[in-house]
């Protein structure tokens, strides 16, 4: 790796060229399956030709003009988000931090708005929400925090999954609403109990709190519904999302509906790049792709099937703690450090990721063929199995 590039990423050695699908080929030719997606990005994998045309034919016509302006495609893909979730209003950034920075100034000026200056977040243990300031600050990673101080606050700290932990701030007159992912993914693949976020919307209805939801690595079809919350029915009122929607161009969006969505005015916030003419055409690609190719139903058939296939060849490993996800979200949780494993699925053509130490992460593309997907479960297990015999 040249010297030129700030280290913040302990890259593996592998470079791609080019990609298919679920497929990639590194410089030197080697073929790879690829499990991450980029890291819950790529839905529609790799050069997906309807992206590749939008991309192409945006391109030609228009990639920026600025938010002094109106952006009809801004307006559509706000349009299409909207039918979608049932939120009310959006804003474009270009990425997951910068969506869940916006929702944080929503909440400060709700707070404000009815007079409670410093208003407080409550956030969750083992969550991420991103890299910057007061997205690190609401993360639950001290590694993440680490070397950052003083961070940003306001955020009060809550055990992920425990209603009553949140109950608990029921009396605190600064909370102003609640932070969570549906599913924490960079957290280990980390499911809350059923009634979770049906008893946080409770919670933040009976407290006036606005409901937060961070769909950045859920949202897009991911879990087999366009956003998590979908399969509970507890609506946000404020939902981030980037990652899955313009398939690997740059954008991320904050949704709101009711007082969430009437905070934010001309001059309290904004985005150079935000909402491009080009991020947002791809993005209504992708979205109508999804629906023409009813990729939501075939993430939890996908799903289902990996996942019951992994269970069934680790049932002898004594070494799997679990296997858990919802759709194409799914963990392999190991009783030991596994890092070590992304390194000799690369060498077997595997693309995985380890997060939280011991959970084997997959983030498929939704439209991944049959064969595909059997074939990671073929690779992915004679990985495990030459781990567990080392
Ligand atoms: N929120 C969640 C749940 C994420 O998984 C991530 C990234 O992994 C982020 C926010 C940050 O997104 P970005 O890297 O686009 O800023």
């Amino acid at each position: 790796m040249t010297a030129t590039i700030m280290p913040t990423y302990a890259r593996l050695p592998v470079s791609f060229e080019r990609g298919e699908g679920s497929w990639l080929w590194d410089t030197e030719g080697k073929t790879y399956l690829d499990g991450l997606g980029g890291i819950a990005v790529c839905v529609l994998g790799h050069a997906h030709p309807g992206v590749a045309d939008t991309l192409a034919r945006q391109g030609a016509t228009l990639v920026h003009t600025s938010n002094l302006y109106g952006v009809p495609a801004q307006e559509a893909l706000a349009g299409t988000l909207i039918r979608l979730s049932g939120m009310t209003n959006v804003f474009f950034g270009n990425s997951g931090a910068e969506a869940n920075e916006t929702a944080f100034k929503i909440a400060r000026l709700y707070g404000h708005n009815r007079d409670i200056e410093a208003g407080e977040i409550i956030v969750t243990e083992g969550s991420f929400h991103g890299r910057t300031l007061g997205a690190l600050s609401a993360t639950g990673s001290s590694k993440v925090h680490a070397g950052f101080h003083p961070l940003v606050s306001g955020f009060v700290r809550v055990p992920f999954g425990d209603l009553d932990a949140v109950k608990a701030h029921s009396s605190r007159s600064t909370v102003v609403a609640v932070l969570v992912e549906p599913i924490q993914g960079e957290g280990g693949i980390v499911m809350p109990p059923n009634d979770y976020l049906v008893g946080l919307r409770e919670l933040c209805d009976q407290n006036q709190w606005l409901m937060i939801l961070d769909e950045v690595q859920t949202g897009i079809g991911r879990t087999g519904e366009w956003f998590a919350w979908q399969h509970s029915g507890a609506r946000p009122d404020v939902m981030t999302l980037a990652k899955g929607l313009a398939n690997g161009i740059p954008i991320g969006a904050c949704l709101a509906h009711g007082v969430a969505a009437k905070t934010l005015v001309p001059g309290n916030h904004g985005s150079t790049f935000g909402g491009s003419p080009l991020a947002c055409s791809v993005a209504q690609t992708v979205l109508s792709t999804i629906e023409e190719e009813q990729l939501l139903c075939r993430a939890t058939e996908l799903g289902d099937r990996v996942m019951s296939q992994l269970k069934q060849g680790l049932a002898d490993n004594d070494r799997i703690v679990d296997v858990r996800g919802q759709g194409l979200m799914i963990g392999i949780e190991m009783s030991v450090e596994c890092a070590e494993l992304v390194g000799m699925a690369l060498e077997r053509g595997l693309l995985i990721n380890v997060t939280a130490g011991r959970v084997i992460r997959l983030l498929p593309a939704l439209n991944m063929t049959d064969d595909d997907a059997d074939e990671l479960v073929t690779r992915l297990l004679s990985v495990i199995r030459a781990f567990h015999n080392r």
